[in-house]
């Protein structure tokens, strides 16, 4: 994928780099699949040489495969860092503001429509002009 500029990124853009729903509720195994209770198997999958390792809930019957909140958390964070060594991670370009005390910059509103004041915001420091925002609602 190109990296988009300013106000051209859309919902569609947002949309197809989720790779899946994570289910609110804690979900966590093991899950119920024919009748059967299903079985943690070790996965891993690697990536530019870093092995990832992860667990799913396995069903012997019908060979399908359920992750956990937990394991899927991991996961799309692996697909993250995938994303980020190909460069393949949507790039925003907005411009820095100063009210005569602090910078800040905006988001566009296709990403902040479903934020509300109650959520709180999340700040990894990668280096000091890299960070890492997750919006916690
Ligand atoms: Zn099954």
């Amino acid at each position: 994928m190109k990296n988009k500029k300013n106000e051209e990124i859309s919902e569609e853009d947002i949309t197809e780099e989720v790779h899946f729903e994570i289910d609110k509720d804690a979900f966590k195994g093991p899950f119920p699949c024919c009748n059967k209770t299903t079985t943690k198997k070790n996965k891993s999958i690697s990536h530019r040489g870093f092995e990832f390792h992860y667990g799913v809930w396995h069903c012997s019957k019908c060979d399908k495969e359920y992750l956990d909140t937990e394991q899927a958390k991991r996961l799309e964070n692996f697909w993250v860092l995938e994303r980020l060594l190909d460069d393949k991670l949507i790039t925003i370009k907005r411009s820095m503001n100063f009210d005569g005390k602090t910078y800040f910059f905006r988001f566009p509103k296709e990403l902040s429509s479903h934020w509300s004041r109650e959520s709180s915001v999340k700040i990894k420091l990668l280096t000091p002009e890299k960070f890492l925002v997750e919006i916690q609602s």
